[in-house]
């Protein structure tokens, strides 16, 4: 048996940078810019710190401001979110910074959105809905809890995976379930519809501390731009970062793994994308109930026991399959 490592083992090899002199936007909202190129095109949309903790798109955010961004087509908005939650981010501590009341990629739904509860989050992603809303394309960067290869978090939907196919990175493209706990930014109204034209994406650049991470969440940044046309395609690619990988393939998640309680322990090693071969082998555990791998060659995707309450989803199951399998709409 495999236990879990302490998470905060991991070393930090990031350090967080100083967001403040964007603070001030340029549409009424802190922290939110909006780049006109005063020609028709795409409304596009970048979000770093959706989670407090995740510094590489805060790093790769302020990289491409500090290059001096001007769109050439359309309009570009440039967002870090949630910044109270960061403003918190100790690396003494680095987990709680996460959020601060609530995990702001679940409140997307109007019902929740547009309810009558409250939160610091709440706050924040009321503020954020109009440019979330108006944004034809959208990415939101992210880091993960435990090591894994780059990931390119799709929702739900396989145009969206489609369009990482398109932009040719990162080579791994998950296609899930959705949350349980509530709707992501990246599924909120026609990112969601398979009937729509919007897309958006969720690239997971890595291990939160792991200095790859900034170097995923670069080079992942500007490839979307790039093939988007709002800003200038050779601007964009001679600032990427990486060889994109020869092939890439599809991981479709067909159940999560939700704790019963505070003794939910992994049986395999905590590594996202590895693969359990037999079906049948005992995953986790959670007193005296255990999850075996439903099927040959199961998919562990972002397995984690840094935010483990009862009813949490702690990983996720899944098949690879390839690219071509993706379906239209
Ligand atoms: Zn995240």
């Amino acid at each position: 048996m495999t236990q879990a490592r302490p998470v905060a083992s991991l070393p930090i090899e990031l350090a967080p940078p100083d967001i403040s002199p964007w603070r001030q936007g340029n549409r009424g909202v802190e922290f939110v810019h909006v780049l006109d190129s005063g020609r028709p095109g795409p409304n596009v949309m970048v979000q770093a710190l959706t989670h407090g903790n995740e510094l590489c798109g805060a790093l790769a955010l302020v990289h491409l401001f500090e290059q001096g961004v001007a769109p050439v087509r359309g309009t570009l908005t440039l967002v870090f979110a949630n910044v109270d939650a960061y403003a918190r981010f100790d690396p003494a501590d680095p987990h709680p910074s996460r959020f601060a009341d609530e995990d702001l990629n679940r409140v997307w739904a109007d019902a929740v959105l547009f309810g009558s509860r409250d939160s610091s989050e709440l706050r924040r992603a009321r503020a954020l809905q109009p440019f979330v809303d108006a944004a034809d394309l959208l990415l939101d960067m992210h880091s993960m809890s435990e090591p894994c290869r780059p990931l390119m978090v799709c929702g739900r939907v396989d145009k969206n995976a489609r369009y990482a196919v398109e932009l040719g990175v990162p080579a791994d493209l998950l296609i899930d379930t959705g949350q349980a706990a509530g709707l992501r930014m990246i599924e909120r109204g026609g990112f969601g519809d398979p009937a729509s034209p919007k897309r958006a994406l969720l690239i997971e650049c890595g291990q939160h501390w792991e200095a790859a991470a900034q170097e995923v969440a670069i080079d992942t940044l500007m490839r979307f731009l790039a093939h988007t046309g709002v800003v200038d395609r050779g601007w964009a690619l001679a600032r990427t970062r990486r060889v994109p990988p020869a092939r890439q393939q599809v991981v479709r998640v067909t159940e999560g793994v939700v704790a019963r309680s505070m003794a939910f322990e992994f049986l395999v090693p905590l590594v996202g994308l590895s693969v359990v071969q037999r079906a049948g082998t005992p995953i986790a555990r959670d007193g005296d109930h255990t999850w075996f791998a439903p099927y040959d060659n199961t998919v562990l995707v972002m397995p984690s026991l840094a935010h483990l309450a009862p009813g949490s989803t702690v990983a996720r199951l899944g098949r690879f399959e390839p690219v071509q399998a993706l379906q239209r709409g």
